[in-house]
């Protein structure tokens, strides 16, 4: 199976079509125990929130799927706008969301 790794970002499926982010052992709708990943690319603006005085700027993004990430990005962004997503850090307009499941980003998930 290949592991989307560029923009975009892991949501997990249960086998009865729940989308999960992140990954959950039994899906918290139907109880399924099987889960397998898929990119969302994108997702919209609900929450921004500037901490004063260091350039962070983080967002909540609802994606069409269902599911709420917590991310960060760098560029001007409010409420309704529809970005792009990003596991990995520095993509140009997009979300940052660190993969919980993937430790090469330097973030520690369960
Ligand atoms: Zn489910």
């Amino acid at each position: 199976m290949t592991i989307e790794t560029g923009p975009g970002v892991r949501v997990w499926w249960c086998g009865r079509g729940h989308a999960c982010f992140p990954r959950r052992l039994v899906c918290p709708v139907c109880r399924d125990t099987g889960s397998s990943p898929r990119a969302a690319r994108e997702g919209v603006v609900e929450e921004v929130t500037d901490a004063p005085g260091t350039g962070v700027r983080m967002v909540t993004v609802r994606l069409p799927e269902g599911p709420r990430l917590l991310g960060r990005v760098e560029a001007e962004a409010g409420p309704g706008d529809r970005l792009p997503l990003s596991a990995v850090p520095g993509v140009p307009g997009a979300v940052h969301v660190p993969d919980p499941h993937d430790r090469t980003t330097g973030t520690v998930g369960p």
